[in-house]
């Protein structure tokens, strides 16, 4: 036998084909609820006279950021710098590392990417401000630095204005960085499940940042960004008077674990999100088994939910790397039915880590493929 370098796996999809020709596992964007998404997260932005800078790591894809910038975002976060590289090769100029990093290897990227865009990154330790002083002064570039405060999240940021303080001045001694403001997170109030409770801890969650504003203006530093938010808190965070910026990323797709959020009105994100599996094995009488596994959806957050209005007879019960076993709940109804072949529409638990699952996003647009787009940044996680 000859080696075949040209042999590939043929396209999940072409344009134009019917979603039932679409080859599972895909991850699909149902583009009618994306673009409605899109577009409200925009307005309410602009309602507040807030800045919307939408987090890329939900998507990790430059089309999908290039559609938000079209709608009024002033730019992007990445959690990662080598995560910011596609997005900078397609032309994104503002980009944002919302996210502590160390190393001369992350300094050397941090280095590359504002020699190329404006960029800014988030510090909570002194050596972090000195390597990358150094390095930006030695290359001649400048980069603008926010220091994440804690508000709750319990996981990096500072946690007293001492250090805070600290921080800022080490910033000052750097000719090559400018101190552009907070960072301020709280992920785990995203999914308080009232609206109340999500409103009440939101608020408690800017009265923290904004204390630690007002330290540093009682010291004669202004903060010219005040950074945070996710989607489960945005209308309250753009409401606050204290945040300038918003930084919500999953509001894009809606996946299930934010549907079990009770939702106030038109704040609630349509679900765009979805994976198309097949059921590929029936030869059990009280379940079906699915294409789509561990490797296909991540189940974090809870296991996928089935889509309503089709296959509502079914219920995702476990994952297995590449098998999804769907218990048949109404089991009389089901007798005499044949399943196998029988495509099943999935809602991701999680959406940002299932979008790192796939190379591509499958658009679909009145049952119909109407585009593809790359999932460029997929598994840039250095
Ligand atoms: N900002 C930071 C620092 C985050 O870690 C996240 C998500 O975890 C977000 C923004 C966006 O949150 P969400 O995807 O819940 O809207
Ligand atoms: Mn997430």
């Amino acid at each position: 036998m000859n080696a075949d370098s040209s042999i590939k796996p043929p396209p999940i999809a072409k344009y134009g084909d019917s979603l039932a020709q679409v080859s599972t596992p895909a991850l699909l964007i149902e583009l009618d609820a994306f673009e409605h998404n899109i577009a409200r997260m925009a307005e309410m932005a602009r309602q507040h006279g807030v800045a919307l800078r939408p987090h890329a790591k939900a998507h990790k894809s430059s089309v999908i950021a290039q559609k938000q910038m079209a709608a009024g975002a002033i730019g992007i976060c990445c959690q990662k710098l080598s995560e910011a590289y596609p997005f900078v090769a397609a032309g994104i100029s503002d980009i944002y590392i919302s996210n502590e990093f160390v190393g001369p290897a992350k300094v050397a990227m941090a280095i590359e990417l504002a020699r190329h865009i404006k960029l800014s990154v988030c510090v909570d330790h002194i050596a972090q401000i000195d390597a990358l002083g150094t390095a930006a002064s030695a290359a001649g570039v400048m980069i603008t630095v926010l220091v994440e405060v804690d508000i709750g999240q319990a996981r990096c940021g500072v946690a007293r204005m001492e250090g805070l303080a600290m921080l800022v001045d080490g910033i000052a001694r750097h000719p090559a960085l400018h101190f552009g403001g907070l960072q301020a997170f709280h992920g785990g109030i995203q999914h308080l499940a009232t609206w109340d409770l999500r409103r009440t801890s939101a608020a408690a969650s800017a009265d923290k940042v904004a204390a630690y504003a007002q330290f540093l203006a009682a010291r004669g530093i202004a903060c010219p960004v005040i950074t945070g938010s996710g989607t489960g808190t945005a209308e309250f965070d753009a409401a606050s008077g204290v945040f300038t910026e918003i930084q919500p990323g999953s509001y894009v797709f809606m996946d299930a674990h934010y549907a079990a959020n009770e939702w106030s009105g038109s704040a609630m994100p349509r679900h765009s999100l979805f994976i198309a599996a097949t059921i590929m094995s029936t030869a059990k009488d009280d379940i079906a088994v699915c294409d789509v596994g561990l490797k296909g959806v991540a189940v974090d957050s809870g296991l996928p939910l089935i889509s309503p209005g089709q296959s509502d007879d079914l219920k995702f019960d476990r994952a297995n790397d590449e098998h999804g076993i769907l218990k048949i709940i109404d089991h009389a109804g089901a007798v005499g039915r044949d399943r196998l072949g029988e495509q099943v529409l999935l809602i991701p638990g999680h959406c940002d880590p299932t979008a790192n699952l796939y190379n591509q996003y499958v658009c679909i647009r009145n049952g119909c493929v109407e585009d593809i787009w790359n999932i460029e940044a997929r598994g840039l996680s250095q």
